[in-house]
């Protein structure tokens, strides 16, 4: 597989953006529906923010890509999605520390601290319909695919293509946890938003590494 370099990891953070830009009005249909209506706004307030900082201080490593993320992120989001997100970014970040090229288990390994930082931030557990019903069953598929021996891409492609369906199944459920969780039964019938977007940045980011 082909080494995923510095560049690499910019490009698709891009691509996160780019895609964050084009379903924001989605976004903020479904938090219209069971929040306060300003996952797409926030979303993409953050993002546009990612994209100048890389534009204006390229960073050097991948774990140094994924830094500015996440306190771009935390430092530009007012919702709950800003510092959850900036934490799994900043956690990332850690779990991937001086390596200069990414492979199938350093992204596991990146993927699997992102999410344990979203739980030890939001003490959200699977099934309370938020971002952790995504990222979860992401990681698990992630695992089994590096563990098969694939690559970054591949790796990536089996994350989002779990954290969509992971998105899917949030629509029947009850939430627990954030503001859905103030609708009790009510909630239940709508995709959680930031679920959604979970699944939609693995995707940007697993298309990047195809191309
Ligand atoms: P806010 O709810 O402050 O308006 P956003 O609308 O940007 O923030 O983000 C809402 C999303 O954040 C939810 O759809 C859910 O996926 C996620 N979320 C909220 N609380 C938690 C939590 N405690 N743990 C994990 N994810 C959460
Ligand atoms: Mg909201
Ligand atoms: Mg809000």
């Amino acid at each position: 597989p082909m080494p995923c370099t510095t560049q690499d990891v910019i490009a698709a953070l891009c691509a996160g953006a780019k895609t964050i830009t084009e379903h924001r009005d989605e976004l903020v249909r479904l938090d219209r529906s069971i929040g306060d209506a300003d996952h797409g706004e926030n979303m993409d307030r953050g993002f546009r923010a990612v994209v100048a900082q890389l534009d204006s201080a390229p960073p050097e490593t991948p774990a140094a890509a994924l830094k500015l993320v996440g306190t771009t992120l935390i430092s530009s989001v007012g919702g709950a999605s800003g510092p959850l997100y900036g934490t799994a970014f900043l956690r990332a970040a850690s779990a991937l520390g001086e390596t200069a090229e990414l492979d199938g288990s350093v992204l596991v390994g990146a993927l699997q601290a992102g999410m344990e930082g979203v739980e030890a931030r939001g003490k959200a557990v699977t099934g309370d319909k938020t971002m952790i019903d995504a990222l979860s069953p992401a990681v698990e598929a992630a695992k089994a695919s590096a563990e098969s021996g694939a690559g970054a891409a591949t790796v990536l492609a089996a994350a989002a293509d779990a954290a969509h369906t992971g998105a899917e199944t949030t629509e029947s459920l009850v939430a627990r946890k954030g503001r859905a969780s103030y609708l009790g039964e009510r909630s239940a019938g709508h995709v959680d938003p930031g679920a959604r977007s979970t699944a939609l940045l693995l995707a940007a980011f697993a298309e990047a590494g195809e191309a």
